[in-house]
């Protein structure tokens, strides 16, 4: 059995994304900006792509500009919005347990002159409203706090974080590149300036992302070139992957509270079979203000690393806290933003879920946990060391 529950690293193409996506690499290929019939068709279907994209978060379509991916809309959201308010003031605010598309982009920006607060968020991963009133200043500019977090899944109030920032007259940005088809969107009803997301995190190809920028909200390109996107994002258009991301934004949101019960089903019945069978196990992010797809959690006494080697003989694909950051041994910052300790989040395990999963493939990957914690923990020393203490203790007495 193969079992893909890394979801929350990316997602496969669905048929009928790359069904609507087919067209446009060998028949219709005009380039947007051109003005005969192969470029009008072109533009046609980016427009109609633009609409879909819109229509899912409640946008208006002259909102939304397509980017190369969800780190670019980050980017451009904080720096755009950065530069074109650099008269009104230098201050930025946003979390401690933000992407690293958000983060590195605030260390870029407190070397180029502008000062950032990182609000530290709770044990499960939430920051408050009281929070970011407090650490508003005069001079602040810009707020981005992420919509759901991809390590964790824990869901930030956004709707009265939004509400603070507009109290101030701070223009607010979150990366929603998580929430997307997981969670309902209105940024209209939710007080949202700007928000990223990303193709491939709902089932459309790597590679294509759009940043919605609110009527009125200005911001400066990150690049400078041709006229594409009404003069702001230059560049010709990714066109298969901009009718790719419409498509699958419109089939990730149709009947969003569905997809997120199926989902949060399976996650339940995960979760409650890990606690019951694998014993020193602690479940990180919010118990409830969570992802319908995300389960995250520590099995203390074996590395996660191990863990993840055993899935993968037996075909299932999981992570250790996010895709972007596997490969350097620094534990999440994530985990360590609300409070894991450096031994616990070097045993932990993420799986993130999409509507495809099944409960049967659930049933699977946890009978997997319990076989492969156990082995590895059988062969570890400070499981041992843990046992002979338990026994020390109770002889004790
Ligand atoms: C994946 C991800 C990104 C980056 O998106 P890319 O399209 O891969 O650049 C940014 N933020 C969050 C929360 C993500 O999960």
């Amino acid at each position: 059995m193969k079992v893909y529950m890394d979801n929350g690293a990316t997602t496969r193409v669905t048929e009928p994304v790359m069904a609507a996506m087919q067209p446009y690499f060998c028949e219709i290929y005009g380039n947007p900006s051109s003005v005969h019939g192969f470029g009008r068709e072109a533009r046609k279907a980016v427009e109609a792509a633009r609409a879909q994209v819109a229509k899912a978060i409640g946008a208006e379509p002259r909102e939304i500009y397509f980017t190369g991916c969800g780190t670019e809309a980050d980017n451009w959201a904080l720096r755009g919005a950065a530069y074109a308010n650099i008269k009104k003031g230098k201050h930025i605010i946003t979390t401690n347990f933000e992407h690293h598309a958000i983060l590195h982009t605030c260390k870029q920006l407190e070397k180029e002159g502008f000062e950032v607060t990182y609000l530290p968020v709770d044990s499960d991963g939430l920051v408050t409203p009281e929070q970011l009133e407090a650490a508003i200043r005069p001079d602040t500019v810009l707020v981005s706090i992420m919509y759901a977090n991809n390590e964790v899944g824990t869901i930030e109030p956004i709707g009265e974080l939004a509400a603070v920032a507009k109290a101030h007259g701070v223009l607010f940005h979150t990366d929603a590149v998580q929430a997307i088809g997981h969670v309902p969107i209105d940024v209209k009803a939710q007080g949202i300036d700007m928000l990223s997301m990303s193709g491939h995190k709902f089932h459309a190809p790597k590679g294509i992302g759009a940043l919605y920028v609110r009527q009125g909200v200005r911001i400066q390109r990150l690049m400078q070139g041709g006229a594409q996107e009404r003069g702001q994002r230059p560049g010709t258009e990714n066109l298969a992957g901009i009718v790719g991301i419409g498509k699958a934004i419109e089939l990730a949101t149709a009947d969003v509270e569905d997809r997120a019960a199926k989902m949060a089903a399976i996650r339940d019945h995960m979760i409650e079979r890990i606690m019951k069978e694998i014993p020193h196990v602690q479940l990180n992010g919010h118990p409830t203000k969570r992802m319908c797809g995300n389960i995250n959690v520590s099995f203390y006494f074996v590395e996660s690393e191990s863990i993840l080697l055993h899935l993968d003989f037996k075909g299932i694909a999981a992570s250790s806290g996010s895709a972007c950051t596997s490969g350097s041994l620094d534990p999440s910052h994530v985990l360590l933003a609300i409070g894991v300790s450096h031994e616990h989040a070097n045993g932990s395990v993420r799986l993130s879920l999409c509507e495809e999963n099944t409960m049967e493939e659930a049933d699977y990957v946890v009978d997997s946990l319990v076989e492969i914690v156990g082995r590895l923990r059988a062969m570890s020393p400070l499981y041992s060391d843990f046992l002979k203490g338990v026994e020390t203790v109770g002889t004790e007495d």
